[in-house]
């Protein structure tokens, strides 16, 4: 009887597994066609000042998915790394972000808006990357000044060598800006900063959602901030909800500030209150 049931939980398991991959690999083959037939889609989401004043808009991706609606980041970004889609994706992304970019920098209002745009560590790692990003930057005619990409501590800190502090410096030579994103998470040789050309730190909402009330919290931001303040680096908190989690931030001295408070990830149709 017992080995029946184990029998049978290993079937299950097999199939389990099975429908697991049968799902992976259905998505991965949606995802291929997915530029083609224009089912991306980049939402914006509104970073401000201490007085709560756009200065930038980070882009954040979005699948509409025929079947499945509106799919987060989260459930397909890993897909697209692992596959090596990430790199064409990846390209629409930029091309869609600057693109908007040169709208804005038409725009009274909007032209001082930086772009934010994520980059994966694979799409960053690509040969092509800075040809191709530069490609995109003549196509669109953008302000190159305007645009910010964000990449992940892990990637820098984790593989950190020679190739990848080159392309830093030499994206930086063309007056593109780079930020840290989700600072505090990766595993930091923090020795490493002192080397990068950064131009931000965007601080992981996991050290800032119970801010008001964790002393350790406190603590490592501000220890964050003081390291910044050291480098000369501009400082955002992501993740910010409440007007007491704003004032408490602000007061610390965060330069900039991200979070539902200030604005949801929206289409481009429905920034223009922020215009
Ligand atoms: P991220 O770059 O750290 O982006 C911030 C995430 O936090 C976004 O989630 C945003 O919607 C969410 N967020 C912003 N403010 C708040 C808040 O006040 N409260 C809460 N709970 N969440 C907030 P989203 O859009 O789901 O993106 C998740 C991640 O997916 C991003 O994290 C980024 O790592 C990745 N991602 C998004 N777009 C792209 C892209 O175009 N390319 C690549 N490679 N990665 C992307
Ligand atoms: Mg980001
Ligand atoms: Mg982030
Ligand atoms: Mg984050």
């Amino acid at each position: 009887r017992a080995k029946a049931n184990g029998r049978n939980c290993m079937v299950f398991f097999e199939i389990s597994q099975q429908e697991e991959v049968n799902r992976r690999n259905a998505m991965e083959n949606d995802l291929r066609g997915a530029v083609a037939r224009n089912e991306l889609c980049l939402y914006y989401q509104p970073i401000v000042n201490g007085q709560a004043e756009v200065s930038a808009m980070e882009a954040l991706i979005r699948w509409r998915h025929p079947k499945r609606g509106l799919v987060a980041p989260a459930d397909f970004i890993p897909l697209a790394e692992q596959s090596g889609l990430i790199v064409p994706v990846g390209l629409w992304v930029l091309e869609t972000a600057c693109r908007e970019l040169a709208e804005w920098q038409q725009d009274p209002v909007r032209a001082k808006w930086l772009m934010c745009v994520n980059v994966s560590a694979r799409q960053f790692k690509e040969p092509g990357f800075c040809q191709h990003l530069l490609d995109i930057v003549t196509r669109t005619g953008i302000n190159v000044a305007g645009l910010c990409l964000e990449l992940t501590e892990s990637l820098l800190f984790s593989n950190i060598d020679q190739t990848l502090l080159e392309k830093i410096h030499s994206l930086r030579s063309h007056g593109v800006k780079i930020a840290l994103d989700d600072f505090g998470t990766g595993y930091s040789s923090l020795s490493y900063l002192k080397d990068l050309p950064l131009n931000t730190l965007k601080i992981d909402r996991s050290f800032l959602r119970d801010i008001l009330h964790n002393p350790k919290d406190q603590g490592i931001t501000d220890a964050i901030l003081a390291l910044a303040r050291t480098l000369e680096l501009q400082t955002v908190a992501e993740g910010v909800e409440t007007q007491e989690q704003f004032e408490y931030l602000r007061s610390v001295g965060f330069s900039r500030f991200q979070g539902f408070l200030f604005g949801r990830p929206a289409p481009k149709e429905e920034l223009q209150k922020h215009g």
